[in-house]
């Protein structure tokens, strides 16, 4: 009885001990597919964290480093852990980039952009981080800034290896680069100031003419905090009447007679004084003031003449900006009409910049101010690049000699050919000229001689407010 209830028992329990062990080693199995599911995971994780750093602090066309890290770069540095040397902040702008990217389209600037970002690189040490700003705005933090000659020696030779021409796509397209250098050492002691001695440094390399390095310094920010002082102030010049139009006589070089006057732009600053339109009038232009400024002038200009009488005309001098601003012509036909000065009284002078874009639009605006009766001066001719083509195009009627050729006339032998070529080539084309800047009766009498129709400078009269002007201008034009 016992034996089969043994067996039976014997076979149950084998039975459970398999069925045991085929859940353990289930369990197993599946344990070790839920943690190979986890790892892989956590790996896919870590290559997207990976790849998300890499996004937020790359730039993607170029690989280099982007403006976000360069910024945690710089914080680290000014951060009380910091060991080591300072660092020296190189930025870079690139020259005549826009134009090509234009011209040439954006995969050809892409291109050209991770070539900059190579011949770079290849300039650099591995410890340096070098990065893309954004645009065509580039940067270097050279990690030991200690060497002020070793970072100017390098800044120069990024801007040099930038201006060696391109190859894209069998075009060979050059640009250029031009730089400013900060020293966190000694410059900045947090990360916006060193940013912003950079800039000015930049800033102050453009305006010397590109394509090279300028290290930062002092007098950068003092002139910087000038500039947006006197641009602050320069928007409420015309509101406080600190504007004034002095007027230079032109006279006839043959009788004396004043034929015109040009007008020119006065700031008496209430407490700096008098300030040069040499100075605010390149302000105004960059920051578009002149278009207010410039609309104030014809304005004034026009009534001012207008009531005067007689037959005596107005130059107004035309920056680029306001050609290029559609508002011009409006201004000129409202002053016009407001003043009732018959428009061959009223010119403007343009120079040469104005031409040099040689674009529709300016030749469309000059020769709709042409077809309102206006005349159109080309200004200061002989100091730009004094292009023969902008005579045959462009609805020029008088051409003024630059004050430099008058000036050395007597001294320099090319003086007296140049400028009675110029009087012919104008007397032929129909225009007629102006010698500017005489000062002395020997250069009048010169002059005079080689043709010029009408004369401008101290020796004439100097620019003075109308007032002053007024009884003289009465005593020529009733002689
Ligand atoms: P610009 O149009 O060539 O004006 C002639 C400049 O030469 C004037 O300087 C005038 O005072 C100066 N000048 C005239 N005769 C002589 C001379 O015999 N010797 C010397 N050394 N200088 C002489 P200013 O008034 O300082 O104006 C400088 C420039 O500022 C002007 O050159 C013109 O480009 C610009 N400007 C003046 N007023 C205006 C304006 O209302 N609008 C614009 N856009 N520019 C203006
Ligand atoms: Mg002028
Ligand atoms: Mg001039």
């Amino acid at each position: 009885m016992i034996e089969p209830m043994l067996t039976g028992a014997e076979a149950r329990s084998r039975n459970i001990l398999i069925v045991v062990s085929l859940s353990g080693l289930f369990g197993c199995a599946l344990l070790i597919g839920f943690m190979m599911l986890v790892e892989r995971h956590s790996a896919d994780r870590a290559e997207a964290d990976r790849r998300t750093y890499y996004m937020a602090a790359h730039d993607m066309l170029t690989g280099l480093g982007n403006r976000s890290q360069l910024q945690q770069a710089v914080d680290a540095v000014f951060s009380p852990d910091h060991i080591g040397p300072r660092p020296a902040l190189i930025l870079i702008d690139l020259d005549k980039f826009k134009p090509i990217n234009d011209t040439f389209g954006h995969a050809v600037g892409d291109r050209i952009l991770t070539l900059v970002a190579g011949r770079m690189r290849a300039l650099c040490a591995r410890e340096d981080l070098v990065a893309r700003l954004g645009g065509d705005e580039f940067a270097v933090l050279v990690a030991d800034g200690q060497s002020v000659e070793r970072i100017e020696t390098l800044a120069n030779r990024l801007c040099h290896v930038l201006s060696e021409p391109f190859d894209v796509d069998g075009h060979k397209l050059g640009i250029g680069a031009s730089a400013g250098v900060a020293f966190a050492g000694g410059d900045a002691g947090n990360t916006t100031d060193l940013m912003v001695a950079a800039d000015l440094a930049l800033y102050a390399a453009k305006a010397a003419g590109r394509g090279c390095a300028h290290l930062y310094r002092p007098e950068l920010m003092a002139a910087a905090l000038k500039r947006r002082r006197l641009e602050a102030d320069l928007r409420e010049a015309l509101k406080k009447g600190e504007l004034e139009l002095y007027y230079q006589p032109i006279v006839r070089a043959d009788t004396g007679d004043v034929t015109r006057m040009e007008a020119l732009m006065r700031w008496r600053h209430a407490e700096l004084g008098f300030i040069s339109p040499a100075d605010f009038i390149p302000l105004a232009e960059e920051t578009g003031q002149i278009v207010a400024l410039g609309a104030w002038a014809i304005q004034t200009a026009c009534a001012d003449i207008a009531s005067l009488g007689g037959d005596v005309s107005v130059a107004v001098n035309l920056s680029p900006v306001q050609i290029r601003h559609e508002s011009l012509i409006g201004t000129i036909r409202a002053a016009l009409a407001e003043s009732a000065l018959a428009p061959h009284r009223f010119e403007v002078e343009i120079t040469e910049g104005v031409l040099l874009e040689n674009d529709r639009q300016t030749l469309e605006v000059l020769h709709t101010i042409r077809s309102l009766g206006v005349g159109i001066a080309l200004d200061d001719f002989g100091t730009g690049y004094s292009c023969l083509s902008y005579l045959q195009h462009y609805p020029i009627t008088c051409i003024k000699v630059d004050r430099s050729f008058v000036s050395t006339l007597g001294q320099e032998k090319g003086a007296r050919p140049i400028i009675s070529t110029v009087v012919a080539l104008a007397h032929n084309l129909g225009m007629f000229t102006v010698a500017e800047g005489v000062e002395t009766d020997a250069q009048l009498r010169e002059l005079t001689e080689l043709g010029c129709d009408e004369v401008q400078g101290f020796y004439l009269g100097k620019p003075k407010p109308l007032a002053e002007l007024r009884p003289t201008l009465k005593v020529s034009q009733s002689a």
